[in-house]
């Protein structure tokens, strides 16, 4: 699967097509459709007749929980200025893995600010993946975790104050191709 993605909060119920209300409580399902997990956000009706009764193995989702439609403020990108959760959506875009470490990094910090909560940590393809969700907005960020060593964090950590100082490409862009490192990142080492 990707390192990550993002998956925005349907504005109407995928099964009977009711747009969803200010307010309005839903239900946001998760699908393991290898290699992607596949969202789907369901109204309450649709939920009691056709997922709440039943094994959840049956049923086929992988994750469940119930949540609150917000509808969209029209204000959300007035601001220009990189906060971590705006550089965390340009690095998801940008979909350049050598970002990946900084993503997590991102992540966990507006986990800690209570901007994403974590909604699941499940492990696919041997990789622990965080769902996050942004409550504002019902997007749900997957990440998976890239296992840093505590000697490459501290560089991650330079990194990501230094994107966030700078944003994610700053104006010059004359500098020689860099070489590109593909080692993938170890597991962290027992001691
Ligand atoms: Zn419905």
């Amino acid at each position: 699967m990707n390192e990550w993605n993002i998956q925005s909060r349907a504005s109407a119920c995928e099964s009977c097509t009711t747009p969803f209300a200010d307010k309005q409580s839903l239900h946001t399902l998760l699908f393991d459709e290898a290699p992607e997990l596949r969202r789907m956000d369901i109204c309450d009706n649709c939920w009691q007749n056709q997922f709440s009764q039943g094994a959840r193995d049956r049923k086929g989702f992988l994750s469940h929980w119930q949540t609150i439609y917000e509808a969209p403020t029209p204000q959300v990108d007035a601001i220009h200025k990189d906060t971590a959760e705006t550089l965390l959506r340009k690095l998801i875009e940008q979909n350049d893995p050598r970002y990946a470490p900084a993503g997590y990094i991102l992540a966990v910090m507006l986990e800690r600010k209570r901007i994403l909560k974590v909604k699941e940590q499940i492990v696919r393809d041997g990789k622990r993946v965080f769902i996050y969700e942004q409550p504002k907005t019902g997007d749900i960020f997957t990440i998976a975790d890239p296992n840093l060593r505590l000697d490459q964090l501290e560089q991650v950590q330079r990194d990501v104050a230094q994107l966030l100082e700078h944003g994610l490409n700053p104006p010059e862009q004359n500098e020689t191709p860099q070489q590109i490192s593909e080692q993938p990142v170890s597991p962290i080492e027992q001691t």
